[in-house]
């Protein structure tokens, strides 16, 4: 069956600027549907990704969550603490994603690390390394070492000009210097527990080239231009909503994207989707399938649940089995080799 390819949200949280802009792409649903036998419900939580606020240091071109110096929204300490209580009881719950904006803007952010990573949880920082040289986070890197947080870092190219594009004049130079310092604490280096690793996303409306070979690519160019080294690359492919979207909308590209996305869905990468296996928290703690679906105001199916909020439920448990909120924006994640917050889903 073609339909419009938005589907399964409602009218207020609709993510407008996909709506029928190409009859003929079959809906995400449908699409899934047909092509595997995987239905799309949360099989577990072991990831909470916690999306601390908007506030950012940066206002870069491809920002899914349009954070920025001019955005407020940012958690309270009482959305704070409800994580890390439902945190402590879900024992299932291994990992703490947290998220922003840039996250260590917002002051309970050190106050989460130490918590999660006293209960023993993995904590990760997406971080955009430019934030080191904000003032009073001079410490900062210091701070990751210690509590053995694992850094993500964004970095969308190993040359100046593609990363100064994407992220603002300059971005790339503080980046680097970023790296260092963290390569000076043992982040990225073999036996000393500190991860770091790297995401790239496409500097325009296409997919990203095959994650393995680009880390090569990476590891080669970041080691011997400025002695970088690092664990992973992760790609990620540019999901067509918020900042994004409106600049393919301007353009008159977002309809040939949408087909660039739908025509190279692969199947084998449903398994692995990310929504899957995690639950994703807004700053005013409502709960999301993913950051990609928080940004566009699509709470989960909370029919399985005693609320839509951390401040209501009991337990994350509570949105395992949970049907997964879907729209033509979830192409992205399934396009060629698949997209995630870990970086391609297949091979
Ligand atoms: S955007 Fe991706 S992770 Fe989010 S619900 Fe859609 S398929 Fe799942």
């Amino acid at each position: 069956m073609k339909q419009a390819i938005q589907e399964h949200s409602t009218p207020e949280s609709s993510p407008p600027n996909l709506v029928g802009l190409d009859p003929a792409i079959v809906s995400f649903e449908e699409r899934v549907k047909s092509s595997s036998t995987v239905p799309l419900r949360r099989v577990s939580v072991d990831t909470l990704q916690v999306n601390v606020g908007k506030v950012s240091n940066q206002a870069c071109l491809h920002c899914h969550v349009e954070a920025g110096p001019k955005r407020t929204e940012m958690m309270s300490r009482q959305v704070a603490e409800r994580i890390i209580e439902l945190l402590a009881e879900s024992k299932d719950t291994k990992t703490l994603d947290i998220t922003g904006g840039a996250p260590e803007l917002n002051e309970n952010f050190r106050w989460m690390v130490e918590q999660a990573r006293a209960l023993g949880r993995e904590v990760i920082d997406r971080c955009n390394l430019t934030v080191f040289f904000e003032e009073g986070m001079e410490d900062l890197p210091n701070f990751l070492a210690r509590h053995q947080v694992h850094v993500v870092a964004s970095l969308p190219c190993y040359t100046a000009s593609n990363v100064d594009a994407q992220r603002g004049k300059g971005s790339f130079d503080k980046s680097i210097r970023g790296l260092q310092l963290l390569n000076e604490l043992g982040y990225g280096k073999a036996d000393t527990g500190l991860v770091l690793d790297l995401v790239y996303n496409p500097g325009g409306a296409f997919l990203p080239p095959a994650q393995a070979q680009l880390e090569d690519q990476y590891k080669e160019e970041l080691a011997e231009h400025f002695g970088i080294v690092f664990n992973s690359l992760f790609t990620l492919t540019n999901l067509p909503i918020r900042r994004f979207s409106d600049s393919l909308s301007r353009t008159g590209k977002l309809g040939e994207y949408m087909r660039l996305l739908s025509g190279n869905f692969n199947a084998a990468t449903v398994p692995g989707l990310m929504c899957l296996s995690q639950l994703s928290i807004s700053w005013d703690g409502l709960i999301y399938d993913c950051d990609f679906n928080q940004m566009l105001e699509m709470e989960s199916d909370c029919s399985t649940a005693s609320g839509t909020s951390i401040l209501e439920i009991e337990s994350l448990d509570e949105f395992v089995s949970a049907e997964i909120r879907t729209a033509a924006h979830c192409y992205g994640c399934t396009a060629g080799a698949g997209s995630s917050c870990g970086g391609a889903l297949s091979g």
